[in-house]
This record gives C-alpha cells, sequence and structure tokens, in this order.
C-alpha cells in the first residue's frame, strides 16, 4: 500500500478524551474513529490487525475441532424468554422492537440461539461432541464504555459452544478449549494468566478466565510464576491432559479472593500484576438444556439434556490489550503475527528520481514475494515520515536515501529495538522477508 493513497489518518496531539495508552495510539495512528459512546469505525489500518488476530483465533479454534457457522447479530425475544434469561440480562440488552411489534434484540451472547440451533437438528448422541462457534459483533450497552474498543458497546467476539452427552466428555471439551486458549494467546505474544473465575451471570461450575499482563488493567491479579512458563510451553506442541491438570492447578487468584495468609505459594514465587480480561471459558452443565429442552437420545435410548460450554475471546479487545502491552514514547510497537504490514518502506527522497526508482522498485520485489509494506512515497520531510512509520509501528523499517544508494546500501530498522543496520540491498531485502 502506497501511503499517498492509503486512509490513515493520523494526529500529532494526544486526544483528550483518551485516558489510557492503546485508546491514545489507536486513534492517533488512525486505527478507529469513534461515531458514539462505545462504538466504532475501523479504519484500514485497525481492520488490517483486527483480520489477523481473527485469522489467528478461528485457526486455533479449527485446529481443537470447533466448526465455523455465522449467526446473526439480531435475535428473537422469545428465545431468551425460554432461558429466562431476557428479564434477568437487564439493561445491558439493546432490545428493538421490528415494524410488527415483536420483540427482538441485538445479541450480547448466543447461547440461547445456538441452542435452539442444536435442539433443531441433532438427536442422537452419535453426533456428539460438537463444537460450533461464531466470530460476530456484539452489542452490550455498557454503563460506561472506556478506554476506546476495550470496553466499547459493539465489540468482536469469538463464542464457541459446545454439546457433549455426559460430564466427562464435557470436561475433555473445555480442556481443548483451555488448550486452545494458551496457545492463541502465544501465537499473539502474549502471556495469558487462566485465573479461575466465578460464572457470574452465565452460572455453572467450572469457568477460567484468560487474563493479559497490563498496567491498566482492571483487576489485581496474584499467580504463580510457573504459569508464564507453560504458556510458552503451549505453542511448542499439543499439551497432554497430565499437564493441563497441573497447569490449572497452579495457584492464580483475583484480588478479592485472594489471602496473603493462605497463599500456598511461596512469596519468591508469587507474582502480583494488573489483567486484562481477553478470554473467557465456561462449563454450565444443562442449564440450558434444561430450560430449552435440548435432549438427545443416549445409548439407552433414553433423552439426556446435552452438557454445554461456551468459551469467548474479545476479538477487538486484543487489539487494545496487544498495543497496551507493545509500545514505547514513540508509538505502537506491533508482533510480526499482527502487524497491519510486515514492512515500512521509507522514501527519504521522492524528488530524486533514482531514489524513487530504487524505491518502487523495492516495493514491487517485497510485493512478488508476498511481503506485506506500506510505502510512505509522500512528498514530504524525513522527520515527518519516521514519525508517522514510528507511530504506526510496522515491526521493520527499510529507508532508503540519495547517499546509501550512491555507496550499494539501505538501513533497516528493527522497531522493537531500534537497532539500525546498513545493508546491501540484497541482505536487506532478505532480512524482511
Ligand atoms: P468484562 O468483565 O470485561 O465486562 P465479561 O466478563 O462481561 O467482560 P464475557 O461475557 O466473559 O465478558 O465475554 C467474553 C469476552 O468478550 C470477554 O472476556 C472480553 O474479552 C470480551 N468483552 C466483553 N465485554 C466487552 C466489551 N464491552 N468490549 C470489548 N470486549 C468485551
Ligand atoms: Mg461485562
Ligand atoms: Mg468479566
Ligand atoms: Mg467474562
Amino acid at each position: 500500500m502506497r501511503l499517498s493513497s492509503c486512509f490513515m489518518p493520523t494526529l500529532k496531539e494526544n486526544p483528550a478524551e483518551a485516558q489510557i495508552t492503546s485508546h491514545r495510539l489507536m486513534l492517533r495512528a488512525g486505527l478507529i474513529r469513534q461515531t458514539s459512546a462505545g462504538i466504532y469505525i475501523w479504519l484500514p489500518l485497525g481492520l488490517r490487525v483486527l483480520r489477523k488476530i481473527e485469522q489467528i483465533v478461528r485457526e486455533e479454534q479449527d485446529r481443537a475441532g470447533a466448526q465455523e457457522i455465522l449467526m446473526p447479530t439480531i435475535q428473537p425475544a422469545e428465545l431468551w424468554q425460554e432461558s429466562g434469561r431476557y428479564d434477568a440480562y437487564g439493561k445491558e440488552m439493546l432490545r428493538i422492537t421490528d415494524r410488527h411489534d415483536r420483540e427482538m434484540l441485538y445479541g450480547p451472547t448466543n447461547e440461547e440461539m445456538v441452542t435452539d440451533l442444536f435442539r433443531n437438528n441433532v438427536k442422537t448422541y452419535k453426533d456428539l461432541p460438537k463444537m460450533l462457534y461464531h466470530i460476530q459483533w456484539k452489542f452490550r450497552d455498557e454503563i460506561r464504555p472506556r478506554f476506546g474498543i476495550m470496553r466499547g458497546r459493539e465489540f468482536l467476539m469469538k463464542d464457541n459452544y459446545s454439546f457433549d452427552i455426559d460430564t466427562d466428555a464435557a470436561r475433555i471439551t473445555y480442556n481443548k478449549m483451555y488448550v486452545a486458549y494458551l496457545r492463541t494467546f502465544a501465537r499473539l505474544g502474549m502471556v495469558a494468566i487462566p485465573v479461575r473465575a466465578d460464572a457470574g451471570a452465565i452460572g455453572g461450575d467450572l469457568s477460567h478466565e484468560f487474563q493479559i499482563l497490563a498496567e491498566t488493567g482492571e483487576s489485581t491479579l496474584h499467580y504463580d510464576k510457573a504459569i508464564e512458563d507453560f504458556n510458552l510451553a503451549s505453542l511448542a506442541g499439543d499439551i497432554d491432559p497430565e499437564t493441563v491438570e497441573k497447569l490449572q492447578s497452579l495457584y492464580a487468584m483475583e484480588e478479592e479472593k485472594h489471602d496473603p495468609d493462605n497463599c500456598p505459594v511461596p512469596a519468591a514465587d508469587l507474582r502480583t500484576a494488573k489483567g486484562v480480561e481477553v478470554g473467557h471459558i465456561f462449563f454450565f452443565g444443562t442449564k440450558y438444556s434444561e430450560a430449552m429442552n435440548a435432549k438427545v437420545a443416549g445409548p439407552d435410548g433414553n433423552l439426556v439434556p446435552v452438557e454445554m460450554g461456551s468459551y469467548g475471546i474479545g476479538v477487538s479487545r486484543l487489539v487494545g490489550a496487544l498495543i497496551e502491552a507493545n509500545h514505547d514514547d514513540n508509538g505502537i510497537i506491533w508482533p510480526e503475527a499482527v502487524a497491519p504490514y510486515k514492512v515500512g518502506l521509507i522514501n527519504l527522497r521522492t524528488k530524486d528520481d533514482e531514489c524513487t526508482a530504487a524505491c518502487d522498485d523495492i516495493y514491487r520485489q517485497l510485493g512478488d514475494a508476498g511481503v506485506e509494506v506500506l510505502y510512505d512515497d509522500r512528498d514530504m520531510g524525513a522527520g515527518g515520515k519516521f514519525a508517522d512509520m514510528d507511530l504506526a509501528g510496522m515491526p521493520w523499517q527499510l529507508i532508503i536515501g540519495p547517499r546509501g544508494l550512491k555507496n550499494g546500501v539501505v538501513e533497516v530498522k528493527n522497531r522493537a529495538t531500534g537497532e539500525r543496520e546498513e545493508l546491501s540491498l540484497e541482505d536487506a531485502l532478505k532480512k524482511v522477508s
């Protein structure tokens, strides 16, 4: 993408409405714009990041055996009346009446709808287990939307739903998702701490919240430092069931439930940090299948309600969480896995025909090699170009000027380390490809 034709409205000043770094940087780098409280337009750069995160989440869901569907954003009230949550959900639910006076709602989550889908189409234990997920916009009328897309009213969530014949099978499914979550966050370059949680409004008896460490997090966590090592190991391969049980037995508590006098972890091994909830998994048994009559025939022919779980990831919240974890004073530092472009190509002298011809050629070569490049071909001073490229946070910068070209070298800068190197063009291209 040529920056001269890219829609990337950057801001020099810090927007007054933004209280935290990620919100400031998302506005300044031109990733999002607010249209009303907690509701945002995703601009080209922001959307590219959102899509990359979405794809990683999708790959790990598929890998764990879940199948993708797409349920609508608008749901009929009747389903929620059946489960009993229509009244219980309260003011966070955006309620809509259509032209025929039918009560509808903008989905804050999809347990009811997917249970309805299941009961209408699955009749026997032979079709179990099943996991169905979608990645869809949700609406929750948060009382205090804040921190940009971190606590929006409209947000993108991956929500997966599982159906099993009994609790043993459901436990295996739960652990599969637990591992999928560890892998997902590790691929995003994040340390996620799974914290045993109250099941809250969804109800049930087994639940973990996945918390990303960030200073601006809303909860305070106390956890065994061994969890951090497991996190990274999760990428190396499949984690066996024993390891999962061991990991789940490690200490991790939210502030309210942490008792320093009765903590099983020695002080030297205990970490305290702020966390942002980026994922949440629940096993809630037959809560919805009983209420909504989702039953299948078991091996003995008798009808039994299915054992269910639900598993959410805040895909749009992750964009903010990633920036909270990866930035410096100059701007965003994207991990390669989710960067909008891998390389920022900077033409220092657009008026110099040779320099521009060389840049155009590099841009073409990288494009042919499948490398995503944001090419700053704008006719403006080098200072502004450096500032914008640092702000936007591409992992690699290729800086091309007439003087270097004369000596047969170009400059490569690593955004994360700040390290700059002069290399031959060939070596530079190899480095960033
Ligand atoms: P929170 O405690 O932050 O309000 P929640 O517990 O209400 O979140 P869940 O119902 O567990 O959220 O939904 C699954 C995931 O969706 C959360 O872990 C979070 O990552 C994301 N999420 C929830 N609410 C929002 C929101 N208002 N804006 C962005 N992401 C959200
Ligand atoms: Mg909430
Ligand atoms: Mg929560
Ligand atoms: Mg939650």
